[in-house]
């Protein structure tokens, strides 16, 4: 980054510092990851100064014959890795991949139900705060009291009650498989078009350690930047009689231009999930999520649903006498940074929630195993045990530096040796 260096030293400056805070600290933000060299090239790439309104064949400017042949290739590629029908692969990131999917369905005032947003859905799902939760009419489903767990005929119920144009699977915070089959039925009894928002485990489906819901929803959204490992970007998944409705919701609905380097960056890291290496890490991120709660479990900790399946779990710490902010906070302290999370029917405020939320794939990237994902579980337990020991935190950090050196993340390797 020499350029860079010269021309603009505070921001390279921050860049340089984020990427050790990166590689010298255990990362266990269940929504994040580290892209390879190859993803990162292709998003730091000259594509970024193309305009592309339109899709490949049908622009608005000239000079597209390269641009085409990238976009083409991702469309290409999210097809096969997730037999899908149609992809868009334009929405610039899940929020606006969402709201693009409500202005191809809905007028404004119309219903839409999904998981609610302190029982692990998200804010586009319908919450107050945000435009799904304020243009439409918002209708949520919780989880069980007794467990976690997300009961079908509650939300059958629901369903029938209030008849949505469209019903919502999919979520930010929930530790279990989604039952797609039974979201089908559900979405056929009251007419409603299902649509599942793939975001956190779209990684998991392309790497086959997780049902895939293709065959099942009328339309996915999915960010590509989490599980799936590729820039901040997504895509918008469908049957083929979508697929006008979708593209043109995207462009000229929601969006202008598409951001090329984006597209070239998410073609490279579906390449990527399209192989062995790639199935091996989703079995892992399975696996090392399983190992983590394994050990937190047998420290009491009270783990929502009592444990996981997918990449991701969620702890209510009010047996621990600690707040999650609290715990978060003295965690980063301690180089293991997570978020704290409402858990559901929390009691506490939304910024100070009685949870935390702790995610396996970023770990995995950098090859961490289940002896790895046990180690940090006798690490949180410590420091949460020891919040307002500063001593402990400097202690456990120093180790997880240490622990952190033996495993360079892909693309940080030139910061070891
Ligand atoms: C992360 C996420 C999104 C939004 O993605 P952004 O890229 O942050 O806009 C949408 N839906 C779900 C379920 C998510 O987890």
């Amino acid at each position: 980054m020499k350029h860079l260096k010269e021309q603009d030293p505070e921001i390279y400056r921050c860049i340089q510092e984020e990427e050790l805070r990166q590689h010298e600290k255990i990362r266990l933000i269940a929504s994040e990851n580290y892209v390879s060299a190859a993803v990162m090239e292709a998003t730091g790439s000259v594509l970024t100064n193309k305009y592309s309104e339109g899709y490949p064949g049908k622009r608005y400017y000239e000079g597209q014959q390269l641009i085409d042949q990238v976009e083409a290739l991702a469309i290409e590629r999210a097809k096969a890795v997730f037999g899908a029908e149609h992809v868009n692969v334009q929405p610039y990131s899940g929020s606006p991949a969402n709201l693009s999917v409500f202005l191809a369905f809905l007028k404004p005032g119309d219903t839409i139900l999904g998981m609610a947003l302190p029982h692990g859905g998200h804010l586009t799902h319908g919450a107050k705060v945000s435009i799904s939760g304020k243009y439409f009419h918002a209708e949520s489903y919780s989880l069980e009291r007794e467990g976690g767990q997300l009961n079908y005929d509650t939300l059958r119920e629901k369903a029938l009650a209030c008849r949505p144009k469209i019903l919502i699977a999919g979520y930010s915070a929930y530790p279990r498989i989604l039952d797609f089959a039974r979201f089908r039925a559900i979405a056929d009894e009251c007419g409603a078009l299902l649509l599942v928002d793939m975001a956190h485990f779209a990684g998991l489906v392309a790497g086959k350690a997780h049902p895939s819901p293709v065959p099942y929803a009328d339309i996915l959204t999915t960010t590509t930047h989490k599980t799936l490992r590729g820039p901040r970007g997504a895509m918008i998944l469908c049957k083929a009689e979508h697929a006008q409705a979708i593209d043109k919701a995207v462009f000229p609905g929601t969006q202008g231009g598409p951001h090329n380097h984006t597209t070239a960056a998410i073609a490279v890291a579906l390449k990527e999930a399209d192989s062995e290496a790639f199935k091996q890490y989703a079995a892992q991120v399975v696996r090392n999520a399983k190992a983590l709660a394994a050990t937190l479990l047998e420290r009491g900790y009270d783990l929502v649903t009592g444990g996981t399946d997918n990449h991701l779990m969620l702890i209510d710490l009010s047996n621990k006498g600690i707040s999650g902010k609290t715990a978060a906070q003295a965690l980063d302290a301690a180089g293991l940074v997570l978020n704290c999370n409402a858990v559901p029917f929390d009691t506490r405020k939304p910024f100070d929630p009685s949870g935390i939320r702790i995610g396996s794939a970023a770990v995995t990237s950098r090859g961490f195993k289940e002896a790895q994902m046990e180690q940090i579980g006798i690490w949180i337990d410590t420091v949460i045990q020891n919040s307002t020991n500063g001593a402990v935190q400097a202690q456990v950090a120093a180790e997880v530096k240490e622990l952190c050196r033996s495993y360079p993340a892909p693309g940080l390797e030139h910061l070891v040796g």
